[in-house]
C-alpha cells in the first residue's frame, strides 16, 4: 500500500503502520523515528532537530523534505510505504505531491485517525519507549513483562520521552491543530481522504478495505 497516516500525536499511527507492514510488506516511514535516530547518532541533522523536538515543536520543512526524498528512493519502498507523522504541514504536503508526481507514484489513500483529545492525553502521558529499540509500552494497557526491561531487546531503559510530559503534549496538540489539521481539507479536496474514529486494527482494516484501493 502507499498510504499517509494522518492524525494527532498518540492517535496510533505508529502502531497501525507496524501492523500493516507485517501484513503486506510495505515499509513504515516515520519521520519522528528517523529524527530520533539522527539525534542518538549525534549527527548534524540530529543537532539541528533536537531543540524543536524536545519542546514538541515542528522541525523545519526543509529538513523533513530532505529526509523524505532520500528515504523514498531506497529500494525497500518499491513495494509500498506508510508515512507515519509526515506530512505535518501544508508546505510538506505540497512538496510531497510534487515529489510523488516526479517519481510517478500514486498514493492509495490518506487515512485519518480521528481520535479525541482526552483519549490522546491519557494515552500519551502513560506511554513509555525503549531507548534502545524504540518499542512502545503503556504503563496501563501494555507494560513490559518484567518491569523496566524491554520485552523485545532486553534493554533496561524504558522511559517517558521528553515530549510526552503533559505540558509538551498540550503543545503538540496545539501544533497539530494549527499546522497539521489543515491537511484534512487539503486531502479531502483531492478526494483521497478516508476516516477511522477508532485506532483498533480491525476497525482500521474495515475502513481501508471498504474505502481504499489496495487495502490488505
Ligand atoms: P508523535 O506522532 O507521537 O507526535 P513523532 O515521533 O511523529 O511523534 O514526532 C516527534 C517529533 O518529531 C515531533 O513533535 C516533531 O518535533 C518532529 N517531527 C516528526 N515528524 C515531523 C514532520 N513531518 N515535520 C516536522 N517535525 C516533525
Amino acid at each position: 500500500m502507499k498510504l499517509i497516516l494522518l492524525g494527532p500525536p498518540g492517535a496510533g499511527k505508529g502502531t497501525i503502520a507496524k501492523a500493516l507492514m507485517k501484513m503486506d510488506g510495505s515499509v513504515q516511514i516515520s519521520t519522528g523515528d528517523i529524527l530520533r535516530a539522527e539525534i542518538a547518532a549525534g549527527s548534524k541533522l540530529g543537532q539541528m532537530a533536537e531543540a524543536a523536538m524536545s519542546a514538541g515543536n515542528l522541525v523545519s520543512d526543509d529538513i523533513i523534505m530532505g529526509i523524505i526524498e532520500k528515504r523514498l528512493t531506497q529500494d525497500d519502498c518499491k513495494e509500498g510505504f506508510l508515512f507515519d507523522g509526515f506530512p505535518r504541514t501544508i508546505p510538506q504536503a505540497e512538496a510531497l505531491t510534487v515529489l510523488l508526481g516526479k517519481m510517478d507514484i500514486a498514493l492509495d489513500c490518506v487515512l485519518l485517525l480521528d481520535i479525541k483529545n482526552d483519549v490522546i492525553i491519557d494515552r500519551l502521558t502513560t506511554r513509555r519507549t525503549c531507548t534502545n529499540c524504540g518499542e512502545i509500552y503503556n504503563i496501563k494497557s501494555k507494560p513490559p513483562k518484567v518491569e523496566g526491561i524491554c520485552d523485545v531487546c532486553g534493554h533496561d531503559e524504558i522511559v517517558q520521552r521528553d515530549d510526552e510530559t503533559l505540558e509538551a503534549i498540550e503543545n503538540r496538540l496545539q501544533v497539530y491543530q494549527d499546522q497539521t489539521a489543515p491537511l484534512v481539507s487539503y486531502y479531502e479536496k483531492r478526494g483521497n481522504l478516508v476516516r477511522s474514529d477508532s485506532s483498533e486494527l480491525d476497525d482500521v482494516l474495515k475502513v481501508l478495505q471498504t474505502k481504499c484501493l489496495q487495502a490488505p
